[in-house]
């Protein structure tokens, strides 16, 4: 018998098709979700399953991988791989009911040669000179017969609404999407919150359902208290001695560290939360333990399951990492819990 994981994501599926349905509203077009990297760390199929139920039908995804664990998965789900295909992902590609981004003129020309006829996507570069088609003498007859569903491109600086970049890339994409004459899709969930006018037909959030940009928290990590004990004033605690108690203080020992993602950016600025009051991390983090200070909340037991404090705008803050980083780098030892 396998035993169960002693660490617990808490997945608040109310809250994640609650900011959805929020997005979508705020957009006023049709949304899908960004799930790639297994739904940033939440599970892409529940994920998808529960957003399904709510009305999503386009999910993106980086590769073929993701897409095989996706395709098929629910009635009308239209899987998108943001990559693309290359000459490595074709057989995959072809066996798989999924649409490609296409990024390059290399993948149109692999495309039209072995796509047979299928959809296909489009991602156009306007300004982030990250992936897409250059906007620049951007020429729609290299699409000629194909099935382009959705033309997309990608907003660099959508998290800073005053930058000048946003309008400039906006504008050189309403210009490609209506060349093209295809349905446009331009705003992550930064962008959908600059406003209508960068909606065009389809928006593709993520970060924001899963909790980011100020939604409704989603994720909850848990973890348990394996010792307990009281240091004297002076006495320090973890590698490296970096802290020292002020005072006579009471510490716990919690099962998780920087191998399921809480780094070490956390050491002596996260904290845990006991019957909802802050116990600081005391120490550095370390590769599965934590120490937190427990002299000001009641009394943990071995045992006791503790919320680590996962509000993600305040751990980024705390910890320097970016909202993503903190929900993709929880780790495979949690258990995923739905609720
Ligand atoms: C990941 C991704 C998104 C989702 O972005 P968020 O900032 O998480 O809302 C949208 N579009 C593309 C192309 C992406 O790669």
């Amino acid at each position: 018998m396998i035993p169960p994981s002693p660490l617990r994501l808490r997945i608040d599926m109310g809250a994640l098709a609650a900011n959805w349905r929020q997005l979508r509203a705020l957009a006023g077009v049709d949304a899908g979700a960004a799930v790639k990297a297994n739904g940033y760390g939440l599970g892409a199929k529940a994920v998808v399953d529960r957003l399904h139920a709510e009305g999503c039908r386009t999910v993106y995804v980086s590769n073929w991988q993701e897409a095989a664990a996706l395709a098929g998965h629910a009635p009308d789900l239209r899987v998108k791989v943001l990559h693309g295909v290359d000459a490595a992902d074709l057989p995959a590609a072809l066996s798989i009911d999924a649409d490609p981004v296409l990024v390059s003129p290399e993948q149109v020309a692999l495309w039209r040669a072995h796509g047979a006829g299928r959809r296909c996507d489009v991602m156009v570069d306007t300004g982030m000179n990250r992936l897409g088609f250059e906007w620049r003498g951007f020429c729609t007859e290299m699409f000629a017969g194909l099935d382009v569903d959705t033309v997309h491109s990608h907003l660099a600086c959508a998290d800073t609404p005053e930058h000048p970049l946003n309008a400039v890339q906006r504008d050189r994409f309403a210009g490609i999407a209506s060349a093209l004459g295809a349905r446009g899709a331009l705003a992550n969930t930064a962008g959908i919150l600059l406003g209508c006018d960068y909606a065009f037909g389809h928006v593709r959030p993520g970060i924001g359902l899963y909790g980011g940009m100020g939604m409704r928290q989603v994720v909850f990590p848990q973890a348990r208290v394996i010792q307990c004990r009281d240091v004297p004033a002076g006495d320090c605690a973890g590698y490296g001695a970096t802290w020292t108690a002020r005072r006579d203080s009471r510490l716990a020992v919690l099962n998780v560290g920087y191998a399921d993602g809480y780094l070490r950016a956390f050491s002596n600025r996260g904290a845990a939360l006991v019957d909802g009051r802050r116990a600081p991390v005391v120490g550095r983090v370390s590769m599965d333990m934590i120490i937190i200070d427990v002299t000001d909340t009641p009394v943990p037991v071995p045992g006791d399951r503790v919320d680590l404090a996962y509000d993600l705008a305040e751990a980024a803050a705390q910890s320097g990492l970016s909202e993503y980083e903190l929900l993709t780098g929880l780790g495979a030892r949690y258990e995923r819990v739905y609720v």
